[in-house]
This record gives structure tokens, C-alpha cells and sequence, in this order.
């Protein structure tokens, strides 16, 4: 079984390294543990090993394992890294305190009525599908300077930051460096990117949120 508190060292460190070697990373990064198919036992050694963030994919998982955690804990930050479908928005803005997923136009709509129903303004990161790849979420980059315009102006949503998994297959640091431009270019803070085997690259490249799931809890079943 993985040590998290030992991983969790090991990783500050490389953080701390790649902050002071690395121009870009200029912003605190913060460690998020994508915690999905963890038990709420593994996920509580990783809060006792002085994680805070946490990622979760799904949200019916997430109301199984979060509500008794987040009750127990007040500066736990939960965030939504997988996909959202619009009949689970009501769910979402409820539970989490970052979504990191929106993409679409009437995923803009329907956050912006929900936030307005329950009075919660739920900071959000847009999804860019950098590699274009037709499976996969995310806006494309040359729609995402409008559409963060139009979740900006129009819906008057909160959006903070960018986030991307790029291709499996491809050196991840174009898609990084592509997505630290966009961000920049349209005045965005926060940028999440980076998981196990590339969050040091990210890092050097200006991520401010990395999401760690195997390297810190051992292989998924
Ligand atoms: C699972 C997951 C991660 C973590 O992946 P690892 O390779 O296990 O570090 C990061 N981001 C998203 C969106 C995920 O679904």
C-alpha cells in the first residue's frame, strides 16, 4: 500500500524545487488528490497527510462519499474534474466548491440559473480540449476566447482558470504551454493541468491547481 504522507513529501518537494527553478511558476500550486474510486478511508489519510484539495469525477460518487467529510472538515475544497450533464447541475452546485468542467453553452446556462437559485457562486474552470480529440470534453481552442467571453459577459459566471487532459499519446508540454496562452491572453488566474506523469512539467509551465490520483494512492483498481 502507498504512504501518502510519504508521496505527498516527495511531491511538495519536487513542487518546491520546480518553484524556485522555473519562471512560470510564479503562483502558489496546489496539490489536488483526484480521489475517484477511493474510499472515504484513503481519502481521510490523505486529508491527515495535509492534502486540501480534492477532485472528484462523478457526481453521484461524490454525494455517496463527500457530504460526511465535508461536514467533518472546513477548509477541504472540493472540486468536479469529470463531466457534467445538465440534469446533475442542481447536485453539483450543491455539493462541490469548484467546477472545473464546464464546456458547453447550455452547461453555461443552466450553472448560471442554478447558482442564481441557490445563491452559491461556484468558481469555474473551463474544459479545452487542446488536442481536439473528438472523444473527449472540451471546448476547442479556437472557440474558447469566445465562449469564455460569453460565460463572462452574458451568463455572468465566475470563471477563474483552464483545464486540460491532453492526449494519452502526445508530449503533454504543448498542450500545457498552449493552455497557460489562452489562459493568459484572456486574463485568467488559474490554471489546472498536470497529473502523475507529467504534474512536474506542468508545474514548470504554470499550473496552479496539478491533479494527482495513482502517485499518491497506488494504482486503481
Ligand atoms: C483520474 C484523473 C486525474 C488523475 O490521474 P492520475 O493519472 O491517476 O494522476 C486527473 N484528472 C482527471 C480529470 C482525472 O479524471
Amino acid at each position: 500500500m502507498t504512504d501518502i504522507k510519504d508521496k505527498y513529501a516527495e511531491i511538495c518537494q519536487i513542487l518546491a524545487r520546480t518553484a524556485k527553478e522555473s519562471s512560470l511558476a510564479i503562483k502558489p500550486i496546489h496539490l489536488l488528490a483526484a480521489s475517484k474510486q477511493q474510499s472515504p478511508l484513503a481519502i481521510r489519510q490523505a486529508y491527515n497527510a495535509g492534502i486540501r484539495h480534492f477532485g472528484e469525477n462523478r457526481v453521484q460518487e461524490a454525494q455517496e462519499k463527500w457530504p460526511e467529510l465535508k461536514a467533518e472538515w472546513a477548509h477541504a475544497t472540493l472540486h468536479l474534474i469529470g463531466p457534467l450533464q445538465t440534469n446533475k447541475v442542481k447536485e453539483a452546485v450543491a455539493l462541490f466548491d469548484v467546477i472545473q468542467t464546464l464546456d458547453r453553452e447550455k452547461l453555461a446556462e443552466s450553472l448560471a440559473k442554478e447558482m442564481d437559485k441557490q445563491k452559491k457562486q461556484v468558481p469555474l474552470f473551463i474544459q479545452v480540449n487542446t488536442g481536439a480529440e473528438p472523444q473527449k470534453a472540451g471546448v476547442l481552442p479556437e472557440a474558447v476566447d469566445a465562449f469564455i467571453a460569453r460565460c463572462r459577459d452574458y451568463y455572468k459566471l465566475p470563471v477563474i482558470g483552464l483545464m486540460c487532459i491532453p492526449p494519452a499519446e502526445d508530449e503533454p508540454a504543448p498542450h500545457f504551454a498552449l493552455l497557460h496562452e489562452i489562459a493568459k491572453r484572456n486574463k485568467l488566474d488559474d490554471l489546472s493541468m498536470g497529473m502523475s506523469e507529467d504534474f512536474d512539467i506542468a508545474a514548470r509551465m504554470g499550473a496552479t491547481y496539478v491533479r494527482l490520483g495513482r502517485i499518491l494512492f497506488g494504482e486503481r483498481a
